[in-house]
């Protein structure tokens, strides 16, 4: 018979992974009883060692789940917690320690809690058996326990108490039984005392006559009966169970049988009560087992009942499509390397060299302005080392025949140099690299691992790498493929022409822009008419019209310091403007249609320099940079997410609310499947020992 209650006992178990619910469960036996009744020491007289959380201020919080499990073929004795992945724990004092923690855990406002802890024991020293250890019911509260507590620990009890569960009522004998609390509310749901077991404790402590009549009890009778035990471990052996290892069954069984045999008037075989732990285990076992047969045809109805509805659920919501964690990323990996692979066919040389050039565009413009443009606008004058004491004003560009100017020559001399200088292998390179990098971040935002963080960081990270490591390379090689422009530059007639179109957009598009910021700060200082006046009276302390007390420090003229910051700002953004239009000016005219005239239009001759150092950096980025990157990233992706552990890919999947409910449901099902055929296999093997069981 033994074989059924310890596959009923694994369906059980099975059961409890699919999902806590109320029909969805075979019985189990519920153990209640007051603080102090003996209630933890019958427990461990069951399981054969000290386990449980002990304590002066211990009380227990959660609802443990006791499965025992017979190992007859095997000496080792250990426990699990299934739901923590501790993995077989054999010292058991490790095992009181860990549900001391959890309970511990739980926080002091919630009192306790009903989320129970899963113990799963197995040992040749133990019966198969389903036991759920609940908090001791307080008769007396201490003064630091909330008053709540008691009435929490009532209803938590009064939960696990109802049918179909078998109720284990603690008394200890010392108390009388019409005050044994466990007996009382067991009363209350079980009034003709039909699933009930009666235990009473420290039988020891009672006259045996007397003893003898609590367990006859006839004012409270019960169909599965009284037994008596004595659990205490005595004093003797305990020093040698310090251990934590080992089996005090035999110990106290001794002990028991060495009371109960000194007193045969009372518990002798004539007195025809039930007394010792050995036959409380053999009545547990025999309960359990009838209970859960008889449960058995409704489990398996509710189970074909929930298999149903989820099968429903799985056709109308998902279209039967299957899941799991793995090929949910598989699929994820794999719709995120298609869009990969679309930018990389779309994303190559051409976009490189517009980035980059774009870059050298403000590049030029910085160095124009640094160099030609300016004028002496006080503290927004840049310092440049051309500028010290050889200023000239814009308005003397030479007009013709500049070699015989040698300032001007150094001047678009040493402007060509600051840009072939400039780094254009870091700079093309960081550019190149930053917006390839930025193009990928928009695919993540787009994929479905936008909703996982620990993937987006992952992919982040890993095309950050790949990035950096070749643009080590690619930044070093392409500064050397741009040397020979560091000596010399040559332009030709269509370079200058292309310099010329493109330079004229540049300067259209730089002097939209000033236009825009001076709208901007007209509007910060009140106005066209009063930015006007600020910036007349600027003008006129610029040319000495106006001498100023204490330097510009503070207000002046009737304006505030900070709108006197904001005329500076105007000032500078006009001049800007002006200068612009009037290069603009300059490089339409003929005289700029000619490569000769390079020294009459600087603007030109950089732009078409900045060209020919953009085709060397495109061509080399595409090789160098895309290609090599193009390569990498999706085998480095494909590394990092194929190795992934079993529970990191899980975790992973779950983080997606919609994946998870999806695969809660594909999971539910599977496992409402397999238990159904478990059970089918259960009802063989119970009307298989029902005929041997008629035969014999
Ligand atoms: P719980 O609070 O209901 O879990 O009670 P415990 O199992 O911790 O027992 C309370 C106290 O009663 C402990 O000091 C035990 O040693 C003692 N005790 C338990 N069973 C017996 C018994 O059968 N005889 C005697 N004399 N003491 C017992």
């Amino acid at each position: 018979m033994m074989m059924l209650t310890r596959k009923m006992i694994e369906i059980r178990s099975l059961l409890q992974t699919i999902g806590q619910s109320e029909t969805l469960t075979l019985p189990s036996i519920v153990v209640v009883g007051s603080q102090s009744s003996g209630k933890s020491s019958v427990l461990e007289a069951i399981v054969g060692h000290e386990f449980l959380p002990k304590g002066s201020n211990m009380v227990t919080r959660r609802p443990i789940e006791l499965t025992l499990v017979n190992t007859p073929k095997s000496h080792a004795e250990y426990g699990e917690f299934p739901a923590l992945g501790l993995g077989k724990i054999t010292d058991f004092s490790q095992i009181q320690k860990t549900l001391t923690d959890l309970n511990l855990a739980v926080p002091e406002k919630d009192c306790v809690s009903d989320d129970p802890i899963q113990l799963r024991i197995s040992s040749p020293n133990v019966p198969d058996l389903s036991l759920i250890d609940l908090p001791g019911y307080i008769q007396v509260e201490a003064f630091d326990q909330p008053t709540e507590l008691k009435v929490k620990i009532q209803e938590l009890c009064e939960k696990y108490i109802q049918p179909p569960n078998v109720i284990l009522a603690i008394s200890a004998a010392d108390v009388d039984l019409a005050n044994s609390t466990a007996l009382r509310a067991s009363r209350r749901v079980d009034p003709r005392g039909e699933r009930t077991i009666g235990v009473v404790t420290k039988m020891d402590l009672v006259d045996p006559q007397r003893g003898a009549s609590i367990l006859a009890d006839k004012n409270y009778p019960l169909r599965l009966g009284y037994v008596g035990v004595v659990c205490k471990i005595p004093q003797e052996s305990r020093s040698l169970f310090k251990r934590g290892s080992a089996n005090i069954l035999n110990a106290i069984t001794k002990n028991e049988s060495a009371y109960f045999n000194a007193h045969p008037d009372a518990y002798g075989e004539r007195s025809r009560v039930l007394t010792g732990t050995p036959n409380l285990r053999k009545k547990l076992m025999h309960v359990l087992e009838s209970t859960m047969s008889a449960s058995l045809a409704s489990t398996s109805e509710a189970i074909q009942h929930e298999l149903a509805e989820a099968t429903y659920e799985f056709k109308v919501q998902y279209n039967e499509r299957p899941l799991s964690a793995e090929s949910y990323l598989a699929e994820s990996l794999d719709a995120f390397k298609h869009s990969f692979k679309g930018f990389s066919d779309s994303f190559g040389r051409k976009d490189v060299r517009e980035i980059v050039k774009r870059e050298l565009d403000q590049q030029v413009l910085n160095l124009l302005a640094q160099r030609y443009w300016n004028k002496p606008v006080e503290s927004l004058q840049p310092k440049d080392e051309l500028q010290e004491g050889v200023h000239e004003p814009l308005e003397s560009l030479p007009k013709a025949e500049p070699e015989n100017m040698p300032l001007w020559n150094l001047k678009l001399d040493a402007s060509t140099s600051t840009l072939t200088k400039l780094g254009i292998g870091r700079l093309a390179t960081g550019v190149a690299a930053q917006a390839v990098q930025e193009n990928v971040q928009g695919l993540v935002s787009n994929s479905t691992f936008n909703a996982h963080p620990f993937a987006v960081k992952a992919i982040t990270e890993a095309s950050e790498n790949i990035l950096r490591d070749l643009s080590f390379e690619t930044s070093d090689e392409l500064e050397i493929c741009v040397k020979p422009y560091k000596y010399r530059v040559e332009v030709d007639d269509a370079e200058w022409k292309r310099g010329r179109d493109n330079i004229s957009e540049v300067l259209k598009h730089e002097l939209k822009d000033c236009e825009s910021a001076m709208k901007v700060v007209e509007e910060q200082i009140g106005g066209r008419r009063k930015a006007k006046d600020v910036i007349t009276f600027i003008d006129k302390v610029r040319n000495g019209d106006v001498v100023l007390e204490n330097g510009s420090v503070g207000g002046a003229g009737g304006f505030s310091a900070a709108l006197l910051k904001k005329g500076r700002e105007a000032l500078f953004l006009r001049d800007r403007s002006d200068i612009l239009r009037m290069r603009l000016a300059a490089i339409k005219s003929r005289q700029c249609a000619n490569p000769k005239n390079k020294y009459h239009c600087p603007e030109v001759f950089l732009d078409a320099v900045a060209d020919k150092l953009t085709t060397t950096a495109d061509l080399f980025l595409d090789a160098e940079l895309l290609s090599k990157y193009y390569y990498q990233f999706p085998r480095r992706l494909e590394q990092e997410f194929r190795s992934l552990d079993e529970s990191t890919v899980e975790r992973f999947a779950r983080e997606d609310p919609k994946i998870r409910r999806h695969l809660d449901l594909v999971r539910r099902k599977e496992g409402l499947e397999h238990v159904l055929k478990e059970m089918e296999s259960l009802r063989h093997l119970e009307a298989r020992e029902k005929r041997q069981a008629g035969r014999g």
